[in-house]
């Protein structure tokens, strides 16, 4: 009873209470919907969606795909029926920022000036210096967006997954930034063997050049793979590579390197920021190799005929054949003790080093810039370009080695002087580090097929 009592004088008040909600809420949408009839357009073009940019900025996709004219993409900057025009292509070799923009943006004043900006933000984040006019590599990554009538909007250019580039015209400024890349390393074992250039073997292990100038590098010292890298010779590489964002973006440090040879074998260990060998030697020396990042030796040390003169005369050097504007590197660290011309030899420069020993390079295009008597020059600093100045049939380094004032031959002089070692209290540390490298470097030991299949490699977590 109670219950039916109670529902009749209720249902008045509820029917009264709904009219009004339902009113209510018609008038909250319509009013909704009369705002985004309005305002919404202009709205949007000023608050994002997602993105991973400073906070101070907006940023755009390298991939262009939240740009196209559907609406609905959450874009940002001009309406999107304004910007008609995206350029999505990868670079060529001998491209520059500066050809890219000239290439795609009408008005020369706006392309120069987003090439010197965009070229600065690249320049804030290398080593290298870098200008608009640097050659860029081959295969990277650009768009570049215009609106109807070919105004600059925004570009972005990718160098590799890590570094990605972005500029934007905005209301009063061009704004550019560099991506927040997450940057990640992974231990990765490979095992190749040496067939051809120590560039073409890494490559045929499916490894990029990057990891083979890495490994010439370290051992620089110790081997050059012109002369004493032979066919089968197999090298062993405990390395790190990286991720950009979970991809995969180059190469971090190798932590440990073995190479078997049959003219040399050599181990490099990381160990704080140096390499050592097996034998706690620092494989840095005081000279390096060669003068040249490759060599190809031309004309030999001693009695020989003169092409030029056509008499029989001494040759007090090595000649090493290269191109035009090749650089010239100090072998050693030491002092400029002669930079000018010098008879047959043309440019000419001389530099005393701190162990008796003196290195001579003749035929230079010219000499670097701040290279002249009495600058004291590290190991591997450039010292010029070569060249044919002089007596010359054509471009090579007329390269010299004197011990003590005397001419010796330097293709058969032991480069090293004073060799420093694993500072002793930290030997027993860096036995372990050893053993372990190697071990990692062993345990993984894959099978090798044979020189002509690519090597196998494995992940060390
Ligand atoms: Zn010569």
């Amino acid at each position: 009873m109670q219950r039916h009592f109670k529902y009749g004088r209720n249902l008045k008040r509820e029917r009264r209470f709904s009219a009004k909600l339902g009113l209510t809420v018609a008038i909250v949408l319509l009013s909704c919907s009369a705002v985004c009839f309005f305002y919404l357009p202009s709205i949007s073009s000023h608050f994002p969606s997602s993105s991973n940019l400073p906070a101070s900025q907006e940023q755009v996709g390298l991939s262009g795909s939240n740009t196209t004219c559907d609406g609905k993409s959450d874009h940002i900057g001009p309406s999107c029926n304004e910007e008609l025009q995206e350029i999505v292509e990868v670079t060529d070799q001998g491209d520059t920022i500066s050809s890219l923009m000239s290439d795609n943006i009408s008005d020369d004043a706006v392309a120069q000036k987003v090439a010197v900006r965009l070229a600065a933000i690249i320049r804030q984040h290398r080593a290298k210096p870098f200008d608009s006019n640097t050659a860029l590599d081959p295969g990277c990554r650009y768009t570049i967006n215009l609106d109807r009538e070919g105004r600059f909007l925004k570009a972005a250019i990718e160098l590799d997954a890590a570094n990605v580039f972005h500029i934007m015209q905005d209301a009063s400024a061009l704004r550019s930034w560099k991506e927040e890349v997450v940057l990640d390393f992974k231990l990765e074992t490979l095992v190749f063997q040496m067939r051809g250039t120590l560039d073409d073997s890494v490559s045929r292990a499916g490894e990029g050049t990057e990891l083979a100038s890495k490994i010439r590098h370290l051992f620089k010292w110790d081997i050059d793979f012109q002369s004493e890298a032979f066919r089968g010779d197999t090298c062993k590489v405990l390395f790190e590579r990286r991720y950009a964002d979970d991809r995969p973006s180059g190469y971090g440090r190798i932590l440990c390197a073995v190479y078997e040879g049959k003219k040399t074998t050599k181990t490099a260990i990381l160990f704080g920021d140096k390499y050592y060998n097996e034998k706690l030697e620092e494989l840095k020396k005081d000279f390096l190799r060669t003068p040249l990042k490759k060599i190809r030796v031309t004309s030999h040390f001693g009695n020989r005929f003169h092409p030029v003169l056509r008499v029989w005369r001494k040759h007090m050097g090595v000649d090493y054949g290269a191109a035009e504007g090749t650089p010239v590197w100090s072998v050693a660290s030491g002092v400029v003790t002669f930079a000018g011309r010098q008879n047959g030899y043309g440019n000419y420069v001389c530099v005393r080093h701190d162990n008796g020993f003196e290195s001579r390079y003749g035929h230079l295009q010219r000499f670097e810039k701040d290279i002249r008597m009495g600058r004291r020059v590290k190991q591997g600093d450039q010292i010029g370009r070569v060249g044919m100045t002089g007596i010359a049939t054509g471009p090579h380094l007329d390269f010299q080695l004197l011990e003590k004032g005397k001419h010796v031959n330097p293709l058969y002089v032991k480069m090293v002087q004073s060799l420093k070692t694993v500072p002793e209290p930290l030997a027993p540390r860096f036995a372990s580090v050893l053993n372990d490298r190697l071990l990692s470097l062993n345990v993984n030991r894959v099978v090798l097929v044979n020189s002509t299949s690519r090597s196998r490699k494995s992940v060390v977590e």
